[in-house]
């Protein structure tokens, strides 16, 4: 019978020990490939209109550096607290971390940056350069206007802003509701852009008269008056009805408006949601009628479920074609009105994703209501807002249009962008500024080449720091993909949801109906975020490289190539491609 093994019989371990240091063995000459730390564009900050360098920010938010975060932001974004509330940060559709469970929160993160350097009246450390002795004067002070002034200030340039109305915002101040968009936020971000030096001349229309000015005295115009002419249904009776942006406007100067019974709201963009939600807070019972679907409605997908908990009526494939007043009211107060609307279905086409509706045979319907209120769109109030037709000295750029004449003018903003959104108007205002600095420093053959230099990723977006040559301008324009994340390093975990008034609460009042997030949530959700293509110094590189050879000095970390044999570890387990590896050129 075979003996049994006990561990005395069993052959010794032997562990080869250097009796001396290993340093001798220079494992750097084994290699084939060179690992290297390189940085990538996190497909959050391509998508973002502004630009703006997410996975930094949310870097340094985890790490409590919310004064940085905010500056980081500024860098590209003027109007942090404002996007943080209204932009529909498409953003958040293309974050990397949605494919692991949900998105990163980013716009309620850049409403809490925004939030905290205002609570504590922090001044920013921005790069501004010194005064070139150049002048810019801008026509309207919504956030196009207000974003073109601040970047062309930050490139030297002394800027004049010319808006028709009491104050400035445009939209932001005379569309967007206070439950949406405080007043108070909006004036201390606007103040922070004149802190920079731009003059913001209120209730100075620009007209023919004042342009011929303008020229003599300027050096660059920037246009953007916006679309302030609301488009007509043109149908009998329409006279009878209300512009859905002019009351909006009415409501936000603070006008007492006395309305009661129903109102129906024609169209399915954000004034119509707007408006709607302004009559409930009002006490009227609103009704929107659309002539598309629900899922065609071009206002943002949460402001139209929100006005639905609300309890506002959709009433979806109808378009008025007559508006009659009711013959049975007794006096102007108690007045009534029959609307009659045209059924309409879908036809098979779709228009860039919605649906194409054609009238239903003959098939119509009747709504009687107290009043009517008309939000089908708006366009340009005067022609002269608008670039004239295409002629050899004129660009038309992603967000803007720059034709060279006496001085160069841009047009910008709703007056030439695809997608009328507030963070597009801003990306409008970066445009412009980038493209008159390089015009005058460098000339008009320049400006497509420049502004393909200082995109984000494949752009649109455009990063002025990358165009000022700061340090992040060194990231490849590659975009990080979640296959490229090494997703074992994270785990799952709940994204936070900004505190929200119910629907019950919120229609009692004109307050915000969401909070900012506690310092402790944004903490807690900038640390889900994975940093795409950034080097965050989680130091994963450095505990896994075989031939200790990532190197931290001074916080800073390089690879030690005397020893680094080019396995490419590193490279593998950095939980975020903020590496790469390339071919050792012998
Ligand atoms: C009701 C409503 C809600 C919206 N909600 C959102 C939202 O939640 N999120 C979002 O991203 N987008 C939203 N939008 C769209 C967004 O507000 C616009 O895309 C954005 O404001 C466009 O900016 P702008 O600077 O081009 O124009 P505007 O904001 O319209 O500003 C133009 C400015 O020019 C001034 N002006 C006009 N003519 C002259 C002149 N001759 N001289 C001097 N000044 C002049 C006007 O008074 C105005 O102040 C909303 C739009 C509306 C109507
Ligand atoms: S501005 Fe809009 S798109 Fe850009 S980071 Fe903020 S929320 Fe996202
Ligand atoms: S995980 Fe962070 S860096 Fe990556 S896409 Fe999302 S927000 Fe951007």
């Amino acid at each position: 019978m075979k003996k049994k093994q006990t561990s005395k019989d069993q052959l010794p371990l032997f562990i080869p020990r250097s009796n001396t240091s290993t340093q001798i063995n220079k494992t750097g000459s084994w290699r084939y490939f060179r690992p290297l730390y390189e940085e990538k564009t996190a497909p959050c900050s391509a998508a973002c209109p502004a630009g703006e360098d997410i996975p930094r920010i949310e870097m340094l938010v985890s790490q409590g550096l919310f004064k940085k975060a905010w500056e980081t932001i500024l860098d590209e974004n003027p109007l942090p607290s404002i996007c943080g509330r209204v932009c529909f940060h498409p953003c958040e559709k293309a974050c990397n971390r949605g494919e692991l469970d949900e998105p990163i929160a980013i716009h309620s993160l850049e409403r809490f940056i925004g939030e905290s350097a205002i609570s504590s009246s922090k001044s920013a450390d921005l790069k501004k350069l010194p005064n070139n002795g150049k002048k810019a004067a801008i026509a309207g002070a919504g956030p196009a206007g207000l974003a073109t002034a601040y970047f062309l200030s930050r490139l030297g340039y002394q800027c004049d802003v010319f808006e028709a109305q009491s104050e400035p915002g445009g939209i932001l101040r005379w569309g967007i509701p206070a439950y949406r968009l405080p007043e108070d936020t909006l004036k201390k971000e606007i103040k922070r852009i004149e802190d920079l030096g731009v003059h913001i001349h209120c209730e100075t229309p620009v007209t023919e008269a004042l342009l011929q000015k303008i020229n003599q005295k300027y050096n660059a115009l920037f246009i953007g008056c916006g679309y302030g002419r609301p488009i007509k249904l043109r149908i009998p009776g329409e006279e009878s009805a209300h512009d859905g942006l002019r009351f909006l406007h009415q409501i936000r100067t603070g006008g007492k408006v006395a309305l009661q019974g129903t109102a129906a709201v024609v169209g399915g963009g954000n004034t119509a949601v707007d408006v709607a939600r302004t009559l409930k807070r009002l006490g009227v019972k609103p009704i929107i009628v659309y002539r598309r679907r629900r899922q065609d409605m071009p206002a943002f997908e949460p402001e139209i479920e929100r006005a639905r908990k609300e309890g506002i009526e959709l009433m979806e494939l109808l378009t008025p074609i007559r508006i009659e007043e009711d013959p049975g009211s007794t006096s102007k107060s108690d007045s009534s009105f029959k609307m009659t609307l045209q059924k309409m279905k879908v036809s098979t086409k779709e228009i860039r994703g919605r649906a194409r509706v054609i009238p239903y045979g003959e098939k119509t319907k009747t709504l009687q209501v107290q009043h009517i209120f008309i939000a089908i769109g708006a366009e340009a109030e005067v022609l002269w807002h608008l670039p004239s037709a295409k002629n050899n000295n004129q660009l038309t750029l992603s967000h803007s249009t720059i034709i060279e004449q006496e001085i160069p003018v841009v047009f910008g903003g709703d007056l030439t962008n695809e997608t009328k959104r507030v963070t597009d108007a801003i990306a409008s205002g970066k445009q412009a500024a980038i493209a008159l600095d390089v015009y005058f420093k460098k000339g008009w053959d320049s400006i497509e080449e420049s502004l393909v230099n200082c995109r984000v990723g494949g752009g649109p977006a455009l990063s002025m720091a990358a165009y000022l040559n700061e340090e992040r301008n060194n990231r490849k324009p590659h975009i990080v993909s979640f296959d490229e994340i090494n997703s074992d390093y994270f785990q799952s975990a709940p994204r936070v949801i900004s505190p929200t008034l119910s629907p019950d609460q919120s229609v009692r009042s004109f307050s915000e109906i969401e909070a900012t997030l506690s310092k402790r949530a944004a903490t807690q959700e900038a640390e889900r975020c994975f940093n795409c293509g950034i080097c965050n110094s989680c130091d994963y590189c450095r505990i896994f490289c075989p031939d200790v050879a990532v190197m931290v000095e001074e916080a800073e970390r390089y690879i030690n190539l005397d020893y680094c044999k080019g396995c490419g570890i590193c490279v593998t387990e950095c939980p975020r491609n903020a590496m790469a590896l390339e071919e050792e050129k012998k």
